[in-house]
């Protein structure tokens, strides 16, 4: 028998239509299952400059480009903390200590020819995605929604359905790209909730939010922001979306939504009002779209490889976005797995042995994001200070950069692994009551 495709890619998400991308460009058939019909909204708007080597090796980059989407040179951090707590020899100065910025042109990045990279509306960015992928061959099956997939024949058979009717599609290889929903994770029962990251997440779009509003600096209004808030493990996401409309999400533990009362919209606002500053500036804006929530995140799968199979983006991972990881772990997670795909096609041979780059470089890089996630919240003004200090700060800028995938741990991680211990373990440490409550094993993730 000849299967319908050689490859058959569940999702058409940022993961889904990248790998379509490298595998139609490199000449073998095939076919995306994407459940929505794009258009469609989503969460995870900013993105790395880690995107740009994969948006320019797959020709995206001039769709990209001309859509005019917002150019982010930087990120930037804020608290309203004001004390001035300097133990570790780190030259702050006397300033606010949960500030910081970093802006990408101060380190140059492997196949990366810019010094920024863009917020995206991302109903536009994946539909750019989509398209680009359908251009150069890849068939596109919008509105169906892949349900299982079995694996006990000659070939994998993909079962979906259309509408109300349904149909079966055959491949040589079946790639999961269809994000948090874990097609196969959950099929194959090898995914794994975090122990430790159990967090919950509300945002929304406002117009004419003064993006300077937070910001004692001026001049960084194309910045991502990440305002602490002065409650435990708890931040908000301040992204521009178009000059005028901006992105804003509260991130925090879901216990603790779970545990005040009310609902979700007078939890924002109670929660945005432990910033003052931060409740008058969204006050004086206008909210454009409803509240969106999304819990339930940050897990792992024992298996993202197989026989015939290999997961990828979110659909294989999930770490909280502080960093904003999301897009170009999807984006290079598809690179990576399609160098393998495409080997795999020349021999004829989609075992699982063909997938062990993939496999090997892929939990090498998110083990880096998750580690870094980790120290970050179990001490996020030691980031801050990290970032500050010039022996450490282009180490940290390359991971905020997504540049994760070549090299081991970057020394930084170590180094700041050190001082959590010796913050944990000294009961008069001057950085004690900044301890969260968020303790990951984090040498040791499970997955
Ligand atoms: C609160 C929050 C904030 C975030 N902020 C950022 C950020 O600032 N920057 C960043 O880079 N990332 C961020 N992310 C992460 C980012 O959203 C994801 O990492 C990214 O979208 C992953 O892309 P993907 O292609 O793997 O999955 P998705 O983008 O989710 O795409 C998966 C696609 O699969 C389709 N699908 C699902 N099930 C099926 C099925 N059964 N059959 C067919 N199709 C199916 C879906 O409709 C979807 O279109 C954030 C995430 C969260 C939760």
């Amino acid at each position: 028998m000849t299967p319908d495709f050689d490859v058959a890619v569940i999702g058409g998400g940022p993961a889904g239509s990248t790998v379509a991308s490298y595998l139609a460009k490199a000449g073998l058939s095939v076919a995306v299952f994407e459940a929505e019909n794009f258009p469609r909204e989503h969460v995870g708007e900013s993105l790395v400059t880690a995107t740009t080597p994969v948006l320019l090796e797959i020709g995206a980059m001039p769709a990209i480009e001309a859509a005019g989407f917002p150019k982010k040179y930087g990120a930037a951090w804020t608290s309203g903390e004001t004390r001035d707590i300097n133990p570790m020899g780190y030259n702050l100065g006397p300033r606010n200590f949960g500030t910081a910025e970093i802006r990408f042109q101060e380190r140059d990045q492997p196949g990366v020819d810019r010094d920024f990279t863009y917020h995206v509306d991302r109903g536009k960015f994946d539909l750019i995605l989509l398209k680009h992928a359908e251009s150069l061959g890849a068939a596109v099956f919008q509105g169906v929604r892949v349900g299982k997939v079995d694996f006990d024949g000659e070939y994998p058979v993909l079962h979906a359905r259309i509408g109300g009717g349904r149909t079966e599609v055959t491949a040589k290889m079946v790639v999961d790209a269809s994000g948090r929903r874990t097609v196969l994770g959950n099929q194959l029962k090898v995914k794994v909730n975090d122990p430790v990251f159990n967090q919950y997440a509300i945002h929304t779009w406002f117009e004419n939010f003064d993006r300077q509003a937070l910001n004692p600096e001026k001049g960084q209004g194309d910045f991502i922001f990440i305002h602490f808030l002065p409650i435990t493990d708890t931040w908000v996401w301040q992204i521009p979306i178009t000059d005028t409309i901006t992105s804003v999400g509260v991130v925090t533990q879901k216990k603790r939504f779970q545990e005040v009362a009310g609902n979700r919209e007078d939890f924002f606002w109670d929660t945005v009002a432990s910033r003052p500053e931060l409740l008058d500036a969204l006050k004086r804006a206008d909210q454009v779209k409803p509240f969106k929530t999304e819990g339930d995140y940050s897990y792992g799968m024992t298996r993202i490889t197989g026989d015939n199979f290999v997961l990828i983006g979110d659909a294989a991972r999930f770490v909280d976005p502080i960093f904003s990881s999301g897009v170009s772990v999807a984006l290079n997670s598809a690179r990576i797995a399609a160098a393998d795909i495409i080997a795999a096609h020349a021999a004829d041979d989609f075992g699982k042995a063909r997938f062990a780059t993939y496999e090997r470089k892929l939990r090498r890089a998110v083990n880096n994001w998750y580690e870094f996630i980790s120290v970050y919240y179990r001490l996020n003004i030691l980031f801050t200070a990290f970032v500050q200090d010039p022996r450490y700060r282009l180490d940290v800028l390359k991971m905020l950069q997504g540049d994760v995938y070549d090299d081991e741990e970057p020394k930084a991680l170590a180094a700041m692994r050190e001082v959590v211990t010796a913050v944990e373990n000294d009961e008069t440490h001057l950085w004690r009551p900044f301890l969260g409550e968020l303790s990951a094993p984090t040498a040791k993730a499970g997955f």
